[in-house]
């Protein structure tokens, strides 16, 4: 052990040998993700992958401990990756400018111990928790305000049987999730994400907290139950509750048994072919797979989300006459004639199959 763990060592509960091993993707590099990428980095943890599409501004200043004024412009990704290599060279630290739902894939999930997703929307942390419950692979979540912060631990490599994200998640979030979206998933062109001010107290108290029981699973092993932290950081209270399964969870009803990922190639061919007919393939994202006007059907095959709700208007004088075909579930017959030769337009597909989970992930590059 290098001598700049040596306080480490010192700690009874503390070995450094085991958090050198950890690897951890931490997805968000905004106020929380900041922090939380310090904290992993002073920790002295083996391996960080950083996720973020966003670009540095000036009012983030206030709340990123790793920005400067000079990177304003920058990505957050890239900008947090270089000054967390200067806190500790010895971190693996490496990053991508993305969407993580776009650039992370299952299998690679599967080589890191925990996901931190310090994301500011609802749509990122369902998306984060489905790939997680699928790999199999422990999630931290975190939300904050400009007074209280939520941490979330969910110890999915424990099995199936301990809570996710969505298992607690109350309906309400749901609906303002489908006021995102045009009944038909395609996105609305009017919506304005609502942005929730912060300050740094609150992002550090938060990412103290994930941190710690990221720190915890690295050392203990696994945690047996799902748990939920409230901090109050004006008034200093906090709480901290169990959180047991719910047997009527969104995601974890899609999930039975062992979880199978197979590779497949986006073009639809025989890896789909092959599956036995009454199977139902539940696609991670709905597709727009065309559109009918009177009697004329156009192929489209994209995700739906690529499309705005003005999209009728802009296919026809009458937007009322169009009628869009927008499905996330097929018979493998359905979707092969369905893409008609093209790629397969969402992340993976996946079926109930004997009590297992069939996951065809659609490749990705490494990361
Ligand atoms: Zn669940």
């Amino acid at each position: 052990m290098t001598e700049r763990y040596l306080r480490h060592d010192m700690i009874d509960w503390f070995d450094q040998a085991k958090v050198s091993q950890s690897k951890a993707i931490v997805i968000g590099a905004g106020a929380v993700g900041n922090e939380v990428i310090k904290n992993l980095v002073l920790l002295g943890i083996g391996q960080i992958h950083v996720f973020d599409f966003d670009l540095i501004e000036i009012h983030n200043l206030t709340r990123s401990v790793l920005f400067r004024e000079e990177d304003v412009g920058e990505p957050k990704a890239k900008v947090a990756c270089e000054r967390a290599r200067q806190l500790d060279p010895n971190v693996s630290i490496t990053f991508t400018y993305g969407d993580f739902w776009d650039e992370l894939s299952l299998s690679q999930i599967r080589n890191f111990d925990a996901v931190y997703c310090c994301v500011d929307n609802f749509e990122a942390r369902i998306r984060s928790n489905l790939l997680c419950r699928l790999a199999g692979v422990d999630l931290i979540n975190v939300g904050i305000d400009s007074r209280a912060c939520v941490v979330e631990v969910f110890p999915l490599s424990a099995g199936a049987h301990v809570a996710c994200y969505e298992c607690h998640l109350p309906h309400s979030v749901y609906q303002r999730l489908s006021q995102r979206y045009s009944c038909g998933h395609l996105k609305k062109v009017s919506f304005i994400e609502k942005k929730i001010p912060t300050t740094i107290v609150t992002s550090s108290i938060a990412a103290s907290f994930a941190c710690s029981e990221g720190l915890r699973l690295a050392i203990e092993g696994e945690a047996k139950e799902a748990a939920r932290i409230f901090v109050d950081t004006i008034n200093g209270t906090s709480n901290k509750i169990t959180m047991d399964k719910n047997a009527e969870c969104a995601c974890c009803a899609h999930i039975s048994g062992k979880v199978n990922i197979f590779p497949a190639q986006p073009s639809i061919s025989e890896d789909i072919k092959g599956l036995d007919q009454a199977m139902q393939l539940i696609a991670s994202d709905p597709i727009l797979v065309g559109y009918r006007i009177g009697e004329a059907y156009k192929s489209v095959f994209r995700r739906a989300s690529d499309f705005n709700s003005d999209f009728p208007a802009q296919v026809s004088d009458d937007p009322g006459a169009v009628d869009l075909d927008i499905r996330d579930s097929f018979t493998p017959d359905e979707l092969v004639s369905a893409a008609g030769g093209m790629p397969m337009p969402c992340k993976f597909v996946m079926a109930n199959v004997d009590d297992c989970t069939l996951v065809l992930e659609f490749v990705r590059e490494e990361i």
